[in-house]
């Protein structure tokens, strides 16, 4: 079942057009990160679903239903750190979001600080937190009323790299424990590390989506070259399962499925079109380049 709905969102600011016409759709139970370069339209796109922000056309549904108050009750979210009061424990701090947002009870508090694991830490003044504390506090607020979305604008922003392994490992345990999250990032090592299913933004387009396996999996390349490089490039584009064959002066790239590349098969595939290979090179093909190829072209 899909949990969110986006259909043709288009957004603009003045002559800025931050969404050009966005859909996809969130399945349940996804980590789900929308994956994009500062600027293409990832903090705009979840304020629309979040609803601080109206879209200028196009639509969204929660549990495929229109947003309303009590939807929206079943969805915490995380856009801005919020402002808590460093004096004061981390208790206190909840209580305080809690009688604003009215969204659990003193049971919760608990709860959610066991979440986030902070229970043991509960009664310690907020400036004492280490930065990944202060930031699973803020994911404990979002959590208060246990929804069952969480939505969370770039939740390691900020973060040192032990902060950042918090945040992530706590990303993966809450998915565990049912709930869906979205969650806006700019960097593809987390959204491979962290998240099942992905969209990529690219200048509010949506450049791709889908199963974080099937958008950014891996291919093998072959890098070969002959005293043809023409004649190379034609006689490859045949070979059983290519994907792509680019080409240099010096070289050809052939583009395979992860783990497909056999060398002496290529061989005597080229040898067999009356080429003699002068060179057979198998590179992995780095996702940061896929994901610079995506954005780029
Ligand atoms: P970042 O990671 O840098 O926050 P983003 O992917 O979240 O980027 P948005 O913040 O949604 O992108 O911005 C998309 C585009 O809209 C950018 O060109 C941005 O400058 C512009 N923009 C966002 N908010 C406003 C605003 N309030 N007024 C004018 N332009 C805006």
């Amino acid at each position: 079942m899909s949990i969110l709905t986006i259909s043709d969102l288009k957004k603009s600011y003045g002559r800025i057009q931050a969404l050009k016409g966005v859909s996809f759709e969130v399945p349940e139970g996804a980590v789900f990160g929308i994956l994009g370069p500062n600027g293409s339209g990832k903090t705009t796109l979840l304020s629309i679903i979040l609803d601080v922000l109206n879209a200028d056309s196009g639509t969204y549904s929660w549990f495929g239903k229109p947003a309303s108050p009590d939807l929206r009750k079943h969805i915490g979210s995380l856009l801005e750190t919020p402002n808590f009061y460093h004096y004061l424990s981390a208790v206190n701090n909840l209580k305080i979001t809690n009688s604003i947002s009215s969204r659990g009870d003193a049971a919760g508090i608990d709860a959610v600080l066991q979440k986030v694991k902070l229970y043991e830490r509960r009664n310690s003044r907020f400036s004492t937190y280490s930065l990944g504390m202060k930031q699973r506090l803020a994911i404990a607020a979002a959590l208060l009323g246990d929804p069952k979305i969480l939505v969370l604008d770039e939740p390691t922003n900020g973060l040192d790299p032990v902060g950042i392994m918090e945040i992530r490992e706590l990303i993966i345990e809450l998915s565990k424990k049912g709930h869906t999250i979205i969650m806006a990032s700019h960097l593809l090592d987390e959204v491979e590390k962290v998240c099942t299913h992905v969209a990529i933004l690219k200048t509010g387009t949506l450049i791709t989506s889908g199963s974080v396996h099937d958008v950014l999996v891996d291919e093998d390349v072959v890098e070969l070259s002959a005293a043809d490089i023409q004649q190379l490039k034609e006689a490859v584009k045949d070979y059983n399962g290519v994907h792509t064959v680019t080409s240099s002066e010096q070289f050809v790239q052939l583009y395979l499925p992860k783990g497909t590349a056999k060398p002496d098969e290529i061989n005597s595939y080229c040898f067999g079109k009356g080429i003699t290979l002068s060179h057979l090179m198998i590179k992995r093909k780095r996702l940061e380049e896929k994901f610079f190829e995506l954005t780029n072209n």
